[in-house]
């Protein structure tokens, strides 16, 4: 095996068991009201960019928990049979697999209900059991569905070692300032971005300005996803526009965790930031193409073909 391909990427997170029920209307509260079709599905942040990251060719380990029941090992077996090593998921009797409602409304609208269940199983000092994945890291790939101080050791984890940490700041609300000082990469979506810096987003120079102000937190590269519009890379040398590929997207679910996976991916392959946004661009795009997370993510193949 080469070099090259021997570079791994370990991935901290979420693992949870999706349903998602596509209603006419809104709600109200206290309303019952008959779902016109219902998906189930495996995600979590965390498994959703193991999976996309293998799927786009990473070489990945995944560290996370799940409960003893049917989600639990329907997730492990989703993630082994893309070739994620899950020696770093436990499998937590006391706990039921964590689990996410979306309500899924015209327009394209979620509202999103989570309970972590197993997810709460990982804490600072299991963390610590797994020094072996970090030594082995050549990248950390974090977000924030689970404990905030979890988040925070693997950082430190990372940091002490020399691994670069990519920070995919989903949900925003639970990113520490302090972190920052240790990302690489930061990959917000332009609701995170204004979260995370109190400035309103409207437009490109907007969007730089705002991801301007994270470098000065210490943030090396801002990947900032604009949807349709692609991804704004800002580094303190250049503001440079990626386009996306333009596709009618039927549903974006899970198109951030398409995006920070395959670029995972294509950043250990070759090293080259515009080439691996490119890529990483080209397979989020593709993953609007179909409903759902996971399930709609495409292999390295046809990412390459649109993207070369
Ligand atoms: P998130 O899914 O995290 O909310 P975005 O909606 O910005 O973030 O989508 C992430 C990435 O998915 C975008 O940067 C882009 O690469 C791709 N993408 C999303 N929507 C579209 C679209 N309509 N057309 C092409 N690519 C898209």
């Amino acid at each position: 095996m080469s070099r090259l391909a021997s570079r791994r990427i370990l991935v901290v997170g979420s693992l949870n068991a999706d349903t998602s029920l596509v209603l006419a209307r809104t709600l109200l509260l206290g309303e019952t009201l008959a779902a016109e079709s219902v998906h189930k599905g495996l995600g979590g942040k965390g498994a959703n960019q193991a999976a996309a990251a293998a799927k786009s060719g990473g070489r990945v380990a995944m560290i996370g928990a799940v409960g003893a029941d049917e989600p639990g090992r329907a997730l492990l077996a989703h993630l082994r049979a893309l070739g994620v090593d899950i020696e770093g998921v436990l499998v937590s009797p006391d706990h039921l697999t964590g689990e996410a409602a979306i309500l899924s409304f015209p327009g394209g609208e979620n509202s999103i209900v989570v309970h972590a269940g197993a997810n709460h199983a990982l804490t600072p000092d299991v963390l610590r059991t797994m020094a072996a994945a970090f030594d082995a890291a050549d990248l950390l790939v974090v977000q924030c569905e689970i404990e905030a101080d979890v988040v925070e050791e693997a950082i430190a984890m990372a940091v002490a070692r020399g691994v670069p940490v990519l920070l995919d700041p989903a949900p925003a609300a639970a990113v520490r300032r302090s972190w920052l000082h240790d990302v690489a990469f930061l990959t917000p979506n332009l609701t995170e971005l204004a979260a995370l810096t109190g400035l309103s987003i409207d437009g490109r120079d907007a969007v730089a300005d705002a991801a301007r102000s994270l470098l000065r937190d210490g943030v090396k590269c801002v990947l900032a996803k604009r949807g349709a519009e692609g991804v704004l890379v800002v580094t303190p040398d250049a503001v440079q526009s990626i386009s996306a590929p333009s596709v009618a997207a039927i549903d974006t679910t899970g198109a951030g965790d398409m995006f920070a996976g395959a670029f995972a991916a294509a950043w250990t392959e070759k090293r080259d930031l515009l080439a691996a946004v490119a890529f990483a661009n080209a397979a989020a795009a593709l993953s609007t193409q179909e409903r759902g997370a996971a399930r709609s993510f495409p292999d390295r193949a046809a990412v390459l073909r649109l993207s070369t």
